[in-house]
């Protein structure tokens, strides 16, 4: 506990259908656990009476269906009770979802029918999207769907390091603490925290990422059935290439924080630190020392394009997205997070 706070320990009493909104203090973390009823953090339930530990910076809500007594300790940057919140429109959807998928697993050998939902979840910065990501697949998980979600969120992304777009099987409950497993994540790295840097390699890399889940899906009936959350902000592309789409406006939870450009890019710096190092720095990451000759370091996608007043008349600009330029090795580099390829030669795709 911080020093000169003495009693921090209090309890809360939530009245169903309401919520705690924490959030954790920068420098210390808190404890909390659930004295009676039943409640859940972003559709994960807390198990009854345990301590659960939370890190500095965390926001979150506990949010009761029935009621529930919930005990803190700890000081917090914020916590207060709502009794309005978006809940039941969200769990409405996951009944939705489940009866989909229920229709799906009916139907296993009938290639159309046995296709579960894919949803994308979009709306503006800071609008809950990836919360409420995680509430269906939490939910979902909890009644026994491994449904796979997908990340397109390359600036503040759930799954691994910022850059990156990537999709993952959920197969429990996701931890409230630790967030999405990354025992098997299917990882492409993009280097730029926007895809407006190169919109053309992030296509490019959805594109690959959809054919590998797809073939995926292809020979697994229960991943088929379970379907896809995915993240997407790109709502006008997808309506304009496919029918069946059904559009749910959904309400923002008045529990979202917002972040401005400054704390988005500090939170972007914390999720590189935790990938190296761990939540609690309980990783201990080692370096390798490596010849600079033995390393071809590239860069995806040119740079600034020729303008094209510089072009030739009638000429386009063209640009390949995947081509390969080298990368000089020199203090440019120093504090930049780089992908290792898997690719044997370098005019093989290198961004997985
Ligand atoms: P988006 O994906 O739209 O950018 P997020 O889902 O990441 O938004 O939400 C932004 C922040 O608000 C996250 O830190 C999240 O944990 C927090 N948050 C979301 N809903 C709530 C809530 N009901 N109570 C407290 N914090 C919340």
């Amino acid at each position: 506990a911080p020093p000169g706070s003495s009693k921090t320990v209090r309890q809360v009493k939530l009245d169903k259908e309401c919520e705690l909104r924490v959030e954790v203090s920068p420098e210390y973390p808190l404890r909390l656990r659930v004295l009676n009823g039943t409640a859940e953090i972003f559709g994960t339930e807390i198990p009854p009476e345990i301590w659960m530990t939370f890190p500095p910076r965390l926001k979150f809500a506990v949010f009761t269906w029935y009621g529930a007594t919930i005990e803190i300790d700890g000081t917090t940057e914020t916590d207060y009770t709502a009794d309005e919140t978006p809940m039941i429109s969200y769990v409405n959807v996951h009944a939705v979802l489940d009866a989909r998928r229920n229709r799906a697993k009916a139907s296993p050998s009938d290639s159309d029918a046995s296709q579960g939902p894919r949803v994308i979840v979009v709306g503006p910065t800071d609008s809950g999207k990836s919360t409420l990501a995680r509430m269906l697949l939490s939910w979902a998980a909890k009644q026994g769907w491994k449904p796979t979600f997908v990340d397109l969120d390359i600036g503040q992304g759930s799954i691994t390091i910022p850059g990156c777009i990537s999709a993952t099987p959920i197969e429990l409950p996701i931890d409230p603490v630790e967030g999405i497993p990354l025992d098997m994540p299917l990882v492409y790295f993009h280097g730029h925290v926007t895809p407006s840097v190169n919109v053309d390699l992030y296509k490019v890399l959805v594109k690959e990422l959809a054919q590998v889940l797809e073939r995926q899906f292809a020979g697994n009936v229960e991943s088929r059935a379970a379907g896809m959350e995915k993240l997407w902000s790109m709502l006008r592309d997808v309506l304009k290439n496919k029918a069946n789409v059904d559009v749910v406006k959904l309400h923002k939870s008045g529990g979202v924080v917002s972040r401005n450009a400054k704390v988005r890019q500090k939170a972007r710096a914390f999720r590189i630190r935790e990938y190296f190092y761990g939540l609690t720095n309980d990783l201990s990451p080692h370096s390798n020392i490596a010849n600079f000759s033995d390393l071809c370091i590239y860069r995806v996608g040119g740079g600034p394009q020729a303008p094209r007043s510089a072009l030739p008349v009638g000429a386009e600009p063209t640009a390949d997205p995947t081509r390969l330029i080298p990368v000089n090795i020199n203090q440019d580099l120093l504090h930049l997070v780089l992908a290792v390829s898997f690719a044997k030669e370098p005019d093989e795709i290198i961004s997985r």
